[in-house]
């Protein structure tokens, strides 16, 4: 049975009924990191968000393409390595490895395709010359410039009009611009600065139109669905809606637009000046339970809107876990592999999924399941349980245990070995052997494996610290 699905578009302000422009391949783009350093909390929303939203669609239809990039180049990595001296490649290599690391600990299934901005400078040129010859750009001192005013749809997505944009952004005044709201494309660099050669001389691209390109290159000119946190509506979304739609001439680039809420930490926006600043990895460091109780909490809330983290609310997270797992490490009977019960226990759970990604009903449901369980297991009554769900199930020990199972795996959550989770990431020997595994990895330069057994170390809760010569380990 296939859910009828339904988004919130921001491009429309409504909620729609999801139609795919091809239903044999869905596509989906997500704005990804700037790798200059650790991801922090809101970084790893959309991470999770829209990982959910994969991991649907991919239920749903027979193939999903999900692009999320990286943006390798942009001035405030060059901003890092002047800071610090450590090589810009180093920078976005060791950044890139934390951030995989990061989202694995997080349980985020890679994306299908994940394209660096640096492997698309021929199809950023390409866009920006097409943009030229379209009288919606013009080379100005070495920068190319996005006119605005030549797309008078421009602030339509995010619902400004001309006017709001320019008392409401930070407007960089320059005198290559025309217009003060009109934005680069490309500009020029110095020889300290990276560059390629292009029809405007030696220059680097403006972060907006990387992801134009990149969406071009892996999904075409149109795609169903785009998604990125709020931030990024104006005047980034903005400015790609533009870009595409300028050098497309007659495509609509994304069809729907998700958007996901802030994440605000203890009430307030995370800032490093009033010290709730928290990275992915800060909350790693709690313990091996603390990767997936992270999501847990994101999930509880709706993705669209604000949510609001705490220490508390991470324990609260941790202690639902628990009891997942308490009931998960028991022996439970194994249902038939086409029990209908199991099947429609399941499709409850999901439906929620289906309505705008619904994730708190959906956890809320999954709750229930593990009350039908334990009564089964443990005895009580779940009368009110099954009221509540009212689809006439009357639950043999197994089913609803093997339904929780299945279902909490589309929300990527309940997929850790109850055993470890309970002994809380696995044994000193073992942790001992995995990092004797990636030191031979690093001493034969498989960085890729050496990578790997430090991410699922990391979301056993188990981090590394690579000294001269030697690796130390601790939990949290
Ligand atoms: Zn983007």
């Amino acid at each position: 049975m296939t859910p009828e699905l339904q988004f919130h578009n921001s491009a429309t302000r409504r909620r729609e009924a999801f139609v795919p422009l091809d239903a044999s391949n869905i596509r989906l783009y997500v704005c990804g990191p700037t790798v200059y350093d650790l991801a922090h909390l809101g970084n790893a929303r959309p991470a999770v968000v829209f990982d959910v939203l994969a991991r649907l669609l991919r239920r749903i239809y027979p193939h999903v393409t999900y692009v999320r990039n990286i943006t390798d180049v942009e001035d405030k990595i060059n901003a890092r390595a002047r800071e610090t001296g450590e090589p810009i490649a180093s920078i976005t290599a060791r950044t890139t490895a934390d951030y995989h690391a990061d989202m694995a600990a997080l349980n985020c299934l890679p994306p299908d395709v994940e394209p660096r901005a640096t492997e698309s400078i021929p199809e950023m040129i390409a866009i920006i010359e097409r943009l030229v010859a379209g009288g919606h750009a013009y080379a100005e001192a070495g920068h190319v410039l996005f006119s605005v005013s030549s797309y008078p749809e421009y602030g339509r997505l995010s619902g400004r009009s001309p006017d709001d944009l320019l008392a409401g952004a930070r407007i960089e005044v320059a005198p290559y611009k025309r217009d003060p709201g009109d934005f680069v494309l490309w500009k020029p660099s110095d020889a300290e600065t990276p560059g390629w050669e292009s029809p405007w001389g030696r220059g680097r691209p403006g972060w907006h139109i990387e992801c134009s390109a990149m969406s071009w290159k892996h999904l075409g000119e149109e795609f169903d669905l785009h998604g990125g946190g709020h931030d990024l509506l104006f005047p980034h979304h903005e400015n790609e809606v533009a870009q595409s739609c300028c050098a497309f001439p007659g495509s609509r680039f994304a069809r729907t637009w998700l958007h996901n809420g802030m994440l605000l930490v203890n009430g307030e926006k995370m800032s490093k000046s009033l010290g709730n600043f928290l990275t992915v990895r800060d909350i790693l460091t709690n313990g091996p339970w603390a990767g997936e109780a992270f999501r847990l909490f994101l999930l509880r809330t709706h993705y669209r809107a604000n949510v609001d983290f705490s220490m508390e609310r991470l324990e609260e997270a941790r202690a639902e876990l628990d009891d997942y797992y308490a009931l998960l490490v028991r022996d439970l009977p194994k249902p038939e592999p086409d029990d209908a019960v199991v099947a429609d226990m399941v499709a409850w759970v999901l439906e929620p999924l289906a309505d705008d990604l619904n994730t708190p009903l959906a956890v809320a449901r999954l709750r229930d399941l593990r009350a039908i369980e334990n009564v089964l297991q443990v005895g009580g009554s779940m009368t009110a349980v099954l009221e509540r769900a009212g689809r006439g199930w009357k639950p043999k020990p197994g089913q609803a245990g093997a339904a929780l199972r299945e279902a909490a795996e589309v929300l990527g959550l309940l997929s850790s070995d109850p055993q470890v989770w309970r002994k809380g990431g696995g044994d000193d020997a073992e942790i001992e052997a995995a990092i004797a595994a990636r030191l031979a990895a690093r001493a034969r330069k498989d960085w890729a494996e050496a990578d790997r057994i430090r991410a699922d170390l990391l979301s056993r809760g188990v981090v590394l610290e690579d000294g001269k010569g030697t690796t130390t380990w601790r939990r949290g």
